[in-house]
């Protein structure tokens, strides 16, 4: 059942095989012959510039000398205050034991609120609108240094296992990787990942870099079942009635209308709240929607479908949890997991109705831009590791550390920064650092112009849009106001300018690297916003995309 995801989808485009079983793309995984892409050309400002000397040698001169694995692993949708350590959740015992001697950042934000440009700046170092990767017609310029190409050049073999969708190889993604294999949704963390196990077991000779991404925390949450039969007074639909409507209303072919629109109003809210809670994107219903409608909390059930809705993620942060803790019993039984540096962050977060919203993509609060990043290098940092680092820091971080701790050069200048010092010596960054996510809206709903967000470890701006509840921007007080409810705009109007004025600064020295439209091969030019025509997906990469409640 499992054929016609985005999974399979990234392994045709990335080997040019046609549709597998699962259980083959064990030999595919565990087969020596790559079949990644050759480097592509850099561009004329990519070579002569002089290293970014906080991306050398300085500060990594205290590392011991370059890890001998270093792993990335992305938790899709994971939101830090559901993580162990972060906030009152415990739902990540693997994950606590590994920061117990690594570092966890308490204050760490997405460059971008939903997977593309996200993880786009985690694999280049750059803004979202320098890659220009917040359109899903794109591929990554082929100027752009990634940081697996890096890698590679430094002599690590590298090595992905993703889940497609918005990672897929299409967008650029598999540039520098050796191989980058895709699998359905939630089986790197399921059922694949003794694939994934086997294929570390096999590594032990060379240096690698390995990245890791699982969709598991992504809606559907699953645990509908569980749910009905702790509280039937609830009225949940029964499984014969489930499948009643399954077969009265069968999912829509790419193209055909919703039959949410033409249903009861009474079975298309049960249906869209089945579609949340189904255990998987196969079971979802044809007369519900993808999304949870705004008004939502105004229903009776909403505090208890809420409770449901979280229990269920939780429950899938679990999981990826066990299986963070597999790999690290495996590096452990390996005698390499001193000398792996692992990093496990996720893209965004996800919002459960705290502010009015729903999921992420066009979300600014803490509850999709605030996540987790844990560093482990047990040889570095055991000893001299600082647990918990506050301060500013995100996704744009990421690059130029792991280039720091494997001793490799960036080609340029970057505008994140080298977090090694702060792994080792002082915990806390600079109190007045400012970063600037993006919010987007995915393209099929209606590109939006680019709301930033400017936070630092007190303030945080967000430009205005309605759906924030104030069209002029609001601004709050994280420690007064870590929920992020009493909007000071108009009582500290020095500071909302202050900041408006840093975001308008940050946006002037964006050193923009136009993306390629996949169909024209044109560069594109045009801001989030301005993007005039609709981009046609194919089929599959349309199936891929509705698979993960991308298209309703
Ligand atoms: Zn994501």
């Amino acid at each position: 059942m499992y054929e016609s995801t985005s999974g399979e989808k990234g392994m045709i485009r990335d080997c040019s095989i046609a549709f597998v079983r699962w259980a083959s793309i064990a030999v595919l995984a565990l087969g020596t012959s790559g079949c990644g892409r050759e480097d592509p050309p850099h561009g004329p400002n990519d070579g002569n510039r002089q290293a970014n000397a906080r991306t050398s040698r300085t500060e990594s001169a205290n590392a011991p000398e370059r890890p001998g694995r270093i792993l990335l692993f992305s938790m899709d949708t994971v939101r830090a205050d559901r993580v162990s350590g972060y906030g009152a959740a415990a739902t990540t015992p693997n994950l606590e034991e590994i920061a117990a001697e690594g570092v966890r950042f308490t204050d760490f934000y997405a460059a971008a609120s939903f997977t593309l440009p996200a993880t786009m700046s985690i694999f280049t170092g750059l803004d979202a609108l320098e890659h220009g990767l917040w359109n899903e017609a794109a591929v990554l310029a082929p100027s752009v240094p990634t940081l697996a190409e890096l890698l590679r050049k430094a002599g690590y073999r590298t090595q992905a296992f993703h889940e497609g969708g918005y990672v897929d190889a299409e967008f650029g993604f598999d540039r520098g990787f050796d191989r980058y294999v895709a699998y359905p949704q939630r089986k790197v963390v399921e059922e694949s990942l003794w694939l994934i196990l086997d294929w570390m077991r096999s590594a032990t000779s060379e240096p690698y870099f390995l990245f890791l991404h699982t969709y598991t925390a992504h809606d559907p949450y699953g645990g509908f079942d569980l749910y009905r039969r702790e509280h039937p007074e609830r009225g949940l639909p029964t499984s014969k009635e489930i499948e009643q409507w399954r077969r009265e209303f069968p999912k829509r072919e790419p193209g055909e209308t919703s039959h949410a629109a033409t249903v009861s109003a009474e079975i298309r809210k049960l249906c869209t709240l089945f579609n949340q809670l189904a255990n998987d994107n196969f079971e979802r219903l044809g007369c519900g929607y993808n999304y949870l409608p705004a008004g939502f909390p105004d229903t009776p059930h909403f505090d208890l479908d809420r409770t449901a809705l979280l229990r269920g993620y939780e429950n899938r942060i679990r999981s990826i949890d066990r299986a963070i803790g597999q790999i690290r019993s495996l590096l452990l039984e390996l005698d390499q997991w001193d000398d792996t540096l692992f990093i496990i962050t996720s893209d965004h977060g996800e919002a459960f109705f705290e502010h009015g919203l729903y999921r992420h993509d066009l979300v600014p609060f803490n509850e999709v831009l605030k996540i987790p990043l844990i560093i482990s290098y047990p040889r570095l940092l055991r000893e001299r590791g600082v647990r918990d680092v506050a301060g500013v820091t995100w996704h744009l971080d990421l690059l130029p550390t792991i280039l720091s701790l494997a001793n490799v050069p960036y080609p340029g200048n970057l505008r994140g920064v080298d977090l090694t010092p702060r792994l080792i010596e002082n915990g806390n960054g600079a109190d007045d650092r400012v970063v600037f996510p993006g919010v987007l809206r995915i393209p099929n709903e209606g590109m939006e112009p680019i709301r930033r967000v400017a936070v630092s470890s007190r303030f945080k701006l967000i430009e205005g849009h309605l759906k924030f509840g104030d069209s002029e921007g609001l601004l709050f007080d994280l420690r007064e106001s870590p929920e992020e409810q009493h909007n000071l705009r108009t009582e500290r109007v020095e500071i909302f300018n202050e900041f408006t004025e840093r975001i308008r600064r940050y946006e002037r020295e964006l050193e923009p690297r136009p993306a390629i439209h996949r169909a024209t091969r044109k560069p594109i030019t045009t801001l989030p916003g301005e993007f005039p025509a609709k981009f046609t997906l194919s089929p599959e990469e349309e199936e891929a995309l509705r698979a993960l409640g991308y298209r309703d």
